[in-house]
């Protein structure tokens, strides 16, 4: 299979887009479900692809396939139930303004063709077919897709699969198209035809294409879920009552998928006088080197490492050596000043199994790093009940957090209808939108009110009206 050009990927999705425009919130979930159905039935063949790709290994490819189905059926059940981009009425109240108006109908249409970019370390959840295409194929929206480099052959095979099912359910085939290439990302965010972005990956990539979205001559919205430093900060209390065990969830979240998640716990604050980062030092010798996902990513943690090791106030723990794409996990500790400096290296994301962790005297010095203007995905408050610390803490987490976790860790994000995945920037690009659950399906709708419009030329097929 060859890439397609991007003006041929773009100009087949529009004309699809066409075809699709008033498609019944019924065709869209059969879609969605034809998709879903073909990715169960070849889930094992599709995880050894990807487990060859990416090492990310076949329990969690397998799983994954299994919660990027779920998620395609989540949005079939709510379009099936009207529970998502429904119309809703205000019917029309005799009478002066303000009282009185006209019967007002808001109904959602699609935004028109979408630019998909998926992340590495996701290949399913975050990739093809990942929730920016179930979100915006439930919008109605036709999709063009850029291909991961990360995983070439399974991004091709998932394409293909994914054409098939549309098809199968009698929909446009190209209501799904892909083009591969850096150069080529670039021209799709830059095509006349494309009306928003869903990007998932590294704030210098999305805030590159952001750049091409925003800079356009009819700039366009651009979702972009980015990497994030997530905090965990440990109350007194906590740390005196559960230490080891906090310090235990900390080394297994910072390191599960290799460390490779958006949502890792980025910075860890324990009060100075507790033992959970000498705890956590003393497991890193059991651990193995692990390996990245692609050579350059590996070739990236390697340098970010480095970095800090050559930054005054830092301090690198890592127990085994690594090369090349084998990386061993690291626990960088750190002084509170040299982490409050915007200009250090701590204050980068570093992809890949480590973590900074640092230690506060009182309350007050923790809420130093927590209140940072900086968006993040996640924070997590580890207390006890009544805690005095912890209201403050889950506080002012909240003001800049997409999600909060009270006594858990940041990693595993749950596909259910009210998750929020994202954040204020640099975490994404827009904080009020999320990427997982069933709110991502708003990003691609746009809004219009039909003042009396007349019944004749309403579109039924269009219209569900909200299951009460
Ligand atoms: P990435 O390097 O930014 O790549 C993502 C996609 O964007 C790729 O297709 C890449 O293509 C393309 N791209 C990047 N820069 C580009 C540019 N300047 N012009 C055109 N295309 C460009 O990210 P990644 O390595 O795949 O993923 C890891 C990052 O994603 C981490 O930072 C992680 O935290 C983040 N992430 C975030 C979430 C979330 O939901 N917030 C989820 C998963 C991962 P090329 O490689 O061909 O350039």
């Amino acid at each position: 299979m060859t890439a397609d050009t991007v003006i041929d990927a773009v100009e087949r999705a529009h004309r699809a887009q066409q075809a699709w425009w008033v498609s019944e919130p019924q065709a869209r979930a059969a879609v969605l479900e034809s998709i879903a159905t073909a990715l169960d039935a070849q889930a094992e063949e599709l995880a050894t692809i990807a487990d060859r790709e990416t090492h990310l290994g076949m329990p969690r490819l397998v799983g994954e396939v299994a919660r990027t189905t779920f998620q395609l059926r989540m949005f079939a059940t709510a379009l099936r139930a009207g529970s998502i981009l429904a119309p809703q009425t205000d019917p029309a109240v005799p009478g002066p303004p303000p009282q009185g108006h006209p019967t007002l109908q808001r109904v959602y249409l699609p935004i028109g063709v979408v630019a998909v970019f998926g992340a590495s370390n996701f290949p399913f959840a975050f990739g093809v077919l990942g929730g920016d295409s179930a979100s915006a194929l439930a919008a109605g929206c036709a999709v063009v897709v850029k291909e991961h480099p990360a995983h070439p052959e399974l991004s091709q095979r998932l394409v293909q699969i994914a054409r098939d099912a549309i098809a199968g359910a009698g929909a446009p085939m190209d209501l799904l198209t892909s083009v591969r290439g850096v150069r080529e990302g670039a021209e799709l965010v830059a095509a006349d035809q494309i009306r928003a972005v869903g990007f998932t990956g590294s704030l210098a990539g999305g805030r590159a294409l952001y750049d091409i979205a925003a800079n356009r001559a009819t700039p366009i919205p651009f979702y972009g879920e980015l990497g994030s430093l997530n905090p965990v900060v440990v109350t007194r209390a906590a740390a005196t009552a559960r230490g080891p065990e906090i310090a235990k969830g900390y080394v297994e979240s910072m390191t599960l998928g290799a460390g490779q998640f958006c949502t890792k716990p980025a910075v860890l604050l324990v009060p100075a006088d507790s033992t959970i980062i000498d705890e956590a030092l003393a497991l890193l010798p059991g651990l193995p080197a692990m390996t990245l996902l692609t050579a350059d990513i590996a070739t990236r943690f390697d340098a970010g490492i480095a970095a800090l090791a050559a930054t005054p106030g830092v301090l690198v723990h890592r127990a085994t050596n690594s090369a090349g794409d084998q990386q061993s996990p690291a626990i960088v500790t750190a002084d509170l000043a040299a982490f409050l400096d915007p200009a250090s290296a701590l204050r980068h994301e570093c992809f890949g199994p480590s973590s900074v962790a640092l230690t506060y005297q009182d309350p007050a010095q923790a809420l130093q790093v927590l209140n940072l203007d900086e968006g993040v995905l996640v924070g997590c408050v580890h207390g006890e009940d009544d805690d005095p610390d912890a209201h403050l803490f889950l506080r002012a987490i909240e003001q800049r957090a997409g999600r909060v976790v009270w006594n858990g860790w940041p990693t595993g994000v749950a596909v259910t209808p009210e998750q929020m995945h994202g954040g204020p920037y640099p975490a994404a690009t827009a904080s009020t939108a999320t990427s997982v659950g069933l709110h991502a399906a708003e990003r691609f709708a746009r809004p219009v009110v039909r003042q009396d419009w007349p019944a004749h030329h309403s579109n039924p097929a269009a219209i569900v009206e909200r299951a009460e």
